[in-house]
């Protein structure tokens, strides 16, 4: 008996230099091999007719070699061909010519009057039919199994130094030395939700009889990792609601003072989400909630209202946001809005570090009810970039944790706040609005708030793809909204800003924008300007001092000028779908109608096709689902941010459907047995551990 967690080289038939290639795939034990899964199959078992020309696509023959011949060239190179003819002879069919360059060993396996089959692309040398370097095997006779041909053949993600062949050669003895009653083979998912069995579905996904069963044995181990996914995040929701946690919520008499103070009236979804977070934070557990809410449907207000509970309540809150000018913005904010009503913030960026002075550490000092309320002189907000949460900065009394455009943020850093002892509240905030499948899995220990509907009196924005060469007419368009006194942004595509190169074509655009839009003023914006500049930058904007910003895509989230109605964004089609919404959400913050315009100098259908998206609507829930069909949720949010494993066969937006079930199952056995108590559940609650092990290691 084996057990599959057991390393590769107690097996002692693999040799050391594949051990190493093998460990360069992420291949070390025997479970890794078992289930380094095919990444497609190719059909073998049809041997078609001999070509009579060329194709791309590579095919399977079985012949007879009538000839062989080694010729030697440029001195030391040699050539081995074999020729075969097809094996059938009333076939009318041209011979095809296999060729290897200076492969000895190929030479001393073929001999004339063998039977093989070949594998690969057929091309025209000449008025030949040629096969170079395909794969082959010598049919030494009929009865023979054959690992790599006459079957539905696995293709491997292989590596260097580690050969298909040799792949699929190891892991077919592997499958046929292996005790069917090996450890760590069970089945993990209940028989309500899988047919068959685990080990029979491992067999069938790299060696299948026919499609049918490729495509069932899939199912079977989809639905076994989505079924694990589920019970681990089932279980964590549990283990959440069962960790302490304070109360942080005040009576509510500074949060009635400020709403009363704002300009507008809240939503009915602003409202809605409020009250889901005011109960959350009178809970005393900890709090984990994402706030979902599209650009621009004021997700900051709902913020400062959890944060003045929190503070009501006599504690601190944080706010962190992705990067510094947001986390300037938010205190320019907030400082407008709170210091009337008496709340203490202090700004915590690389920039401003000195001016606010050191905040006591990160360690929480515990201190009696009394005690917090006369610490008169801490902040009781703090606002400041992710960085918060590694610097040596800290709270003495922490309650509440505000994350803003959650999607910069991992898991990691969420699970290190609610590993502090008591934990705070926290609640994450994102714009990107998250696909139904993704919130189950990647969030599904969070819950979830939404703001579905915009502020009233939003103006309308207008979305036009523009070719490159209508810019002059885009240019006239622009001038007469500058003359209106509007503000415009033109954003330009630099990836990597980290570059020289970059730095010098920024202040080329710069130059060049500065003449088109003459007499009006221009800023430039972009990553690599010290922080306080940007800040003064982003000042002058804010205050119409300057009429257009140049920016790269460091205008990304959050900003809000209200006065800004023209965003030109050039080069559309570099950017994904769900960037250009949030770009696109920087204007359409006032009561003027505003324009987004998509410059594209790609011919290429595709690119107008997939910008059409945009002008066809402004809901972000759909831009996100057209994005994600678009590129995979993998570059919406990578699975690394989940903390969850990765996964090996599931997709998650084509599988979706099985995700459903696979949640089903594991809510129905949680339901029952919360606990995972009755014996019939010990498995599952062996299985939560185990993985739990794993992914604590992956997160630390
Ligand atoms: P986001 O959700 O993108 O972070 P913000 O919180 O920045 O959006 O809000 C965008 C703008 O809308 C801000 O100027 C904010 O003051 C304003 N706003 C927020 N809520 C309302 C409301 N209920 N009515 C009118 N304007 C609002
Ligand atoms: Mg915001």
């Amino acid at each position: 008996m084996i057990d599959v967690s057991e390393k590769l080289e107690g097996l002692n038939w693999i040799a050391r230099p594949k051990l190493l290639a093998l460990r360069r795939l992420g291949v070390e034990t025997v479970e890794d091999l078992l289930t380094h899964f095919p990444r497609r199959h190719e059909d073998r078992t049809e041997f078609p007719k001999f070509p009579r020309e060329e194709s791309d696509v590579p095919i399977c023959l079985c012949g007879e070699v009538v000839k062989t011949s080694l010729r030697r060239f440029g001195g030391w190179k040699k050539i081995f061909e074999a020729t075969l003819q097809e094996s059938d002879p009333n076939a009318l069919s041209e011979p095809l010519v296999c060729r290897w360059f200076n492969l000895h060993y190929v030479q001393k396996m073929i001999a004339t009057g063998q039977r093989m089959v070949v594998f690969g692309k057929p091309r025209l040398r000449g008025t030949r039919i040629c096969m170079d370097h395909p794969e082959f095997e010598v049919i030494e006779n009929d009865e023979e199994i054959s690992i790599h041909f006459r079957r539905i053949t696995p293709i491997y993600p292989a590596t260097e130094g580690l050969s298909q062949r040799v792949l699929r050669s190891m892991i077919y003895r592997l499958l046929n030395e292996l005790p069917w009653s090996s450890a760590g083979l069970e089945t993990l998912a209940p028989s309500n939700l899988v047919r068959g069995e685990r080990p029979e579905a491992i067999r069938a996904i790299h060696f299948p009889d026919s499609w049918e069963a490729r495509d069932a044995a899939r199912e079977h181990l989809v639905l076994t990792e989505f079924f694990v996914m589920q019970m681990l995040i089932a279980s964590r929701r549990a283990d959440a609601s069962t960790r302490r946690g304070e109360k942080h919520c005040g009576a509510g008499a500074l949060l009635d003072r400020f709403l009363r103070s704002l300009p507008f009236e809240l939503t009915a979804a602003q409202s809605k989400v409020i009250g889901e977070i005011r109960h959350d934070l009178a809970a005393n557990h900890p709090m984990n909630r994402l706030l979902q809410g599209d650009v621009g449907s004021g997700k900051t207000v709902v913020a400062i209202a959890a944060m003045l509970l929190a503070v009501e309540s006599g504690y601190q809150a944080a706010f962190m946001a992705p990067t510094q000018i947001l986390a300037e913005q938010h205190y320019d904010v907030l400082r407008r809005w709170l210091e009337p009503l008496g709340v203490r913030m202090a700004l915590r960026t690389a920039a401003r570090q000195e001016e606010s002075g050191p905040l006591p550490l990160f360690e929480r000092v515990q201190k009696s009810p009394d005690e917090r309320l006369t610490t008169t002189n801490q902040p009781q907000i703090v606002i400041g970039t992710h960085a918060l949460l590694y610097d040596k900065v800290s709270f003495s009394n922490l309650g509440l944790v505000v994350i803003d455009e959650q999607h910069k943020f991992g898991v990691t850093q969420r699970a290190q706040l609610s590993a502090r002892e008591p934990a705070p509240d926290v609640l994450v905030m994102t714009a990107t609005p998250i696909p139904r499948t993704l919130t189950m899995t990647i969030y599904g220990d969070l819950n979830v708030s939404t703001i579905d509907e915009m502020p009233r009196n939003r103006g309308k924005i207008v979305t036009a793809v523009r070719d490159g060469s209508k810019l002059g007419e885009v240019l006239a368009f622009l001038r007469t909204q500058l003359e209106a006194g509007r503000q415009v942004y033109v954003i330009y595509p630099l990836i990597d800003e980290s570059e020289k190169l970059d730095a010098k074509a920024a202040a080329a655009e710069y130059d060049l924008w500065r003449e088109r839009l003459r007499p009006f003023r221009c800023d430039l914006l972009h990553g690599r300007i010290p922080a306080p500049e940007k800040q003064e930058i982003m000042e002058r904007f804010r205050r119409g001092d300057t009429n257009a910003l140049i920016s790269t895509t460091v205008l990304e989230v959050g900003v809000d000028v209200p006065n800004a109605t023209v965003m030109l964004i050039e080069n559309a089609e570099r950017f994904g779908l769900a960037q250009l919404h949030q770009l696109r959400g920087r204007i359409g913050r006032g009561e003027h109608k505003s324009y987004c315009i998509l410059l594209t100098s790609a011919q290429a259908k595709e690119a107008s096709e997939k910008l059409a998206v945009l002008e066809r609507t402004s809901d972000g829930f759909k831009v996100a689902e057209a994005d994600w069909e678009l590129r995979g949720p993998g570059d919406l949010l990578g699975t690394a941010q989940s903390g969850l494993p990765a996964l090996k066969v599931g997709n998650l937006r084509t599988d979706a459907h099985l995700m459903l079930r696979a949640r089903a199952a594991a809510v129905s056995i949680l339901e029952r047995d919360a606990r995972l108590e009755l014996p019939e559940n010990q498995r599952f609650r062996r299985l939560i551990v185990e993985q739990q092990g794993r992914t604590f290691s992956n997160v630390s």
